[in-house]
């Protein structure tokens, strides 16, 4: 097999996914994270789909099914709390009931981690040049010494900053929607039993849920801005997101408050990543770093994993030509990952300031929970039909 050693940057769901496949087939791939642990904290994700069928060839999906989220209602409220519409949790998060999964993000990355078993990590550091030679990639790192490497996978999410070093400028490939998203552990003070709240008002999303295995509940906070918000000092963030929702009703001012004591506040903007070219030389991105689509879509997750096992399954069956299997991988991923970040332009259209979203949220509360549950289902079945949209190859395992 030729151009066996691979360095991945990352240890998120794209790149552990990478890893394992890309071992199995017989390379030797090493991941270099720059977080010091594996990043285990986070959000609930959803899985649906091929990554499914993926998951159960890693042979992972029974532990998925044991560690999935225990939330299995959805209620949502209005200003003062009264309750306007009740639904499955499957429901509300536009699954397919009894086939998708929601499972934390960190639970499914230690699930990962340990189906992959020994390769070599290289935590608490990053990638701050590349070189390509004849020979391959001579990477420099903030902290370990210079490495060559024949390939290099950037696995390293929105912000990748393989990206930067061998594409250029994130701006240059980032869609922004105007909306900012936050997520932050509070006190279970709702009393939250396997279910989660959903809150509502134009311009502003607000979720709070508390799963099985969790002491503290966590709010996730989405809501719309009028110019580019680009702080990266949590102080400001926070600040931003106390002015928006500071009269928003509800259960908001308790929910800001514990903000401020939250130990693991994650905060960003959405924006979609939209690239010509997902590789170039020796160089390829995969996941969010190549093709985000935003939480919005509720696709990322799935959409990382599917792109991982095409591109290590690609290279195994080009036995290591990575342009021939750069191009296999391109060719196949391309229309899923359109039909899968298309799923997010409604919700951002929701999201939006104007007549649109106001609408929407008007209708929302007025109408009986029978038609509202129909307009759930047309969105199961979207989600469905876009989750499914790549045919898997049977790779070998060589
Ligand atoms: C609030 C929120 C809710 C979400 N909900 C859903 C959902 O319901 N369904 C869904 O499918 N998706 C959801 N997503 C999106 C989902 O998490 C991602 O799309 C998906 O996990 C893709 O993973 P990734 O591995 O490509 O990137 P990431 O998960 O971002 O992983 C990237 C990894 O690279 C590391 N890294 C970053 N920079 C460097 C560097 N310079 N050097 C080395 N390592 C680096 C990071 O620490 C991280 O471990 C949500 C995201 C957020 C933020």
């Amino acid at each position: 097999m030729k151009n066996k050693n691979i360095l991945i940057s990352g240890a998120g769901v794209a790149g552990l996914t990478l890893a394992y496949w890309l071992k199995r087939f017989g390379f030797c791939p090493t991941l270099v994270e720059k977080y010091p642990t594996l990043r285990s904290g986070g959000y609930k994700i959803d899985l649906r789909g091929v990554a499914l069928e993926i998951l159960k060839r890693m042979g992972i999906y029974l532990q998925i099914v044991e560690q999935r989220t225990a939330i299995r209602q959805a209620i949502c409220v209005d200003k003062g709390g009264r309750r306007v519409a009740e639904m499955s949790a499957d429901l509300c998060g536009t699954r397919l009931e009894g086939v998708d999964l929601e499972i934390m993000r960190g639970n499914l990355c230690v699930i990962m981690r340990e189906a992959l078993h020994d390769i070599e990590y290289l935590f608490g550091d990053s990638i701050v040049n590349l070189s390509e030679s004849a020979e391959g990639v001579r990477v420099e790192f903030e902290k370990a010494a210079p490495r060559t490497f024949d390939l290099v996978i950037g696995a390293d999410g929105l912000h990748s900053s393989v990206r930067r070093l061998a594409f250029g400028e994130e701006l240059n490939f980032s869609k922004e929607f105007g909306v900012c998203v936050s997520v932050f552990s509070i006190p279970n003070f709702l009393g939250l039993k396997a279910a989660e709240i959903e809150y509502h008002s134009p311009r502003r999303f607000v979720n709070v849920y508390c799963d099985r295995l969790d002491a503290s509940a966590k709010a996730a906070l989405a809501f719309s801005v009028d110019s580019p918000f680009c702080s990266r000092d949590p102080r400001e963030q926070k600040r931003l997101i106390e002015r928006v929702f500071e009269s928003s009703g509800w259960e908001m001012p308790r929910i800001l408050s514990a903000m401020n004591e939250a130990p693991d506040f994650f905060f960003d903007t959405m924006a979609q990543i939209h690239m010509p070219r997902w590789s170039t030389g020796r160089v390829v991105l995969v996941g969010d770093a190549a093709y985000s689509a935003t939480p919005m879509s509720g696709q990322g997750t799935s959409v990382a994993i599917a792109g991982a096992y095409v591109l290590a399954g690609e290279l195994a069956e080009a036995h290591g030509d990575y342009a021939l299997a750069y191009g296999g991988y391109e060719k196949l991923m391309r229309p899923f990952v359109k039909q899968n970040q298309a799923l997010a332009a409604m919700s951002a259209r929701i999201m939006k300031k104007g007549r649109y979203g106001e609408w929407v949220h008007k209708l929302a509360s007025t109408l009986p929970s029978t038609v509202l549950h129909y307009f759930k289902n047309l969105a199961v079945k979207r989600t469905t039909k876009a989750a499914n949209a790549l045919s898997l190859k049977n790779y070998s395992v060589g």
